[in-house]
């Protein structure tokens, strides 16, 4: 594993305020630390997690920034502009957005139910465009131009992984989800551009969090040894990707998706 840098990225982000949807633990952790590490104020929005206050409170120590944590289910609409709108106030002007909060399920299609479908559609897409929409009402009532935001999407959006013996990773509405975000994130990228509003989206390869702790270790193994670089990722290697596409140097980068999976999508 190669030394992976948490602070010190190339960016200045000093002023700025960015909200971070899933910002308490795994890729939205080590995507907070990494806006923190750059002089960004963080609100890190949170499901349920007990620990996310303190998590939040330590970033901040530890990077002499604003961080703040707040509770909101993204696929509340009402809840999220509601809780934009606290963040604007007490933390803002909110200048960038990444929603990165994602779940999955997985069990093979035959046993896949409409809760389950509504558990992963409700965060997956709803919840990635009531968060877009909270923040561009914000970007469009105040007239600000430069607006940023980030869908952590997945490379599922465009492939479906085999594991052991060439059977798929039972996770059909999980993968639909987030091939669902890639359009919505060229839709968006496309209406709002208008307001100079830039939407993209990173797709992570396998990382290394909560949602892949649970894979049995033989399965884990195989799918390393399926990425050309032969290891899964740690999260703080989705946050270069993701500082470039929020600052002023990405000005003319929106709609796409830019892939960061060890290059496993050339498979
Ligand atoms: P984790 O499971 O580690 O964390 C999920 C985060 O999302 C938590 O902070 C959780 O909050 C938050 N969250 C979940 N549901 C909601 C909700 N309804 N409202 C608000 N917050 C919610 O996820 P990862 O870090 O692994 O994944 C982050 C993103 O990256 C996801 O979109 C995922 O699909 C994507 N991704 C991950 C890959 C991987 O290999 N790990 C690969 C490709 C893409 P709380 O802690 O309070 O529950």
């Amino acid at each position: 594993m190669p030394p992976v840098p948490k602070r010190g990225l190339a960016f200045d982000f000093s002023g700025r305020s960015i909200i971070v949807t899933g910002g308490n633990r795994g890729i939205g952790r080590a995507i907070t630390e990494a806006c923190a590490g750059a002089g960004a104020r963080v609100a890190i929005i949170y499901r349920g997690s007990k620990d996310a206050v303190d998590v939040a409170k330590q970033i901040a120590k530890e990077n002499g920034v604003e961080v703040k944590a707040y509770q909101c289910d993204v696929s509340d609409a009402a809840l999220v502009q509601n809780t934009f709108k606290k963040i604007n106030e007490e933390m803002g002007p909110v200048t960038g957005l990444v929603a990165n909060a994602g779940v999955s399920v997985v069990k093979p299609a035959l046993e896949m139910t409409k809760e389950d479908f509504d558990k992963v559609y409700t965060v997956n897409v709803l919840g990635v465009f009531n968060a877009a929409q909270a923040a561009a009402r914000l970007w469009v009532d105040s007239k600000y131009q430069g607006g940023s935001m980030v869908i952590v999407s997945s490379m599922s959006s465009q492939i479906i992984n085999r594991v052991a013996q060439g059977k798929p990773l039972t996770q059909v509405f999980y993968n639909s989800s987030k091939a669902a975000v890639s359009n919505l994130v060229k839709g968006l990228a496309s209406e709002w551009a208008q307001y100079n509003i830039r939407v993209n989206a990173v797709c992570p390869g396998y990382v290394d969090t909560d949602q892949t702790s649970g894979m049995e270790k033989s399965v884990r193994d195989h799918q390393a040894g399926g990425v050309p670089l032969g290891r899964f990722a740690h999260p703080h290697e989705m946050a270069p990707q993701t500082l470039l596409l929020l600052s002023d140097h990405a000005s003319y980068m929106t709609g796409q998706e830019y892939f960061v999976d060890g290059g496993q999508l050339v498979y």
